[in-house]
């Protein structure tokens, strides 16, 4: 049933511009590797081979872009080979920010959860050439952000993906054991975009 989601979804996008850093997809392919070995990711590029996501894996590299619904349905097809749960997708998600040189090189100036609050969009948009993330509400005191991520439908998995990945970007600022990220409106589920509900303890 999945599957055939995600076929409609290449279908629907494989003429789509949109694109993505070619550097967040390498982040996601070494966690791959290291999760589910050699013989996992070998997997997971026959059955992208099947649906003719044509994704050149060795050819990723942090100055070039990719086309974002190839990202999608990787991260969807990789759910899919490997029976992974909602949580499982935003461990991948968690972990992007700190695995990747590139990224972490321009998250070193985010000093604060000030810095990373004030600075989210212009952070999507070195990662993405379409769609939007707004800083909505940052309450340092009642500890919670309110993000919306706007102008991007793919595929729901990567609801949660970014849902991790939040957490990942936060937990360089913030010290806590307790950072939670809940989505609270979501275009998959009738919303006018993505809104994200970050909360520490
Ligand atoms: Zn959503």
């Amino acid at each position: 049933m999945e599957e055939e989601n995600i076929k409609n979804f290449i279908e629907k996008e494989k003429n789509s511009t949109r694109r993505v850093k070619a550097e967040v997809i390498r982040v996601e392919k070494d966690y791959i590797l290291k999760k589910e070995g050699e013989e996992g990711l070998e997997k997971v590029k026959d059955k992208m081979k099947e649906l003719e996501v044509d994704l050149d894996f060795e050819k990723l590299n942090s100055l070039t872009w990719e086309k974002e619904w190839k990202n999608s349905a990787f991260i969807a097809i990789c759910k899919e080979v490997f029976n992974w749960s909602d949580e499982d997708i935003f461990e991948m998600g968690r972990n992007s920010p700190r695995a990747s040189f590139f990224i972490k090189t321009m998250i070193q100036y985010f000093i604060s959860v000030d810095t990373v609050f004030n600075n989210v969009g212009d952070y999507w948009r070195k990662h993405h050439d379409f769609g939007e993330l707004e800083p909505v509400e940052l309450n340092k005191e009642d500890k919670y952000i309110v993000v919306r991520k706007k102008f991007f439908q793919t595929l729901p998995v990567m609801c949660r993906y970014h849902a991790g990945y939040f957490k990942g970007v936060l937990e360089f600022v913030i010290k806590s054991e307790e950072i939670s990220v809940r989505e609270t409106k979501c275009m998959h589920k009738d919303g006018p975009y993505h809104e994200y509900l970050i909360t520490w303890k």
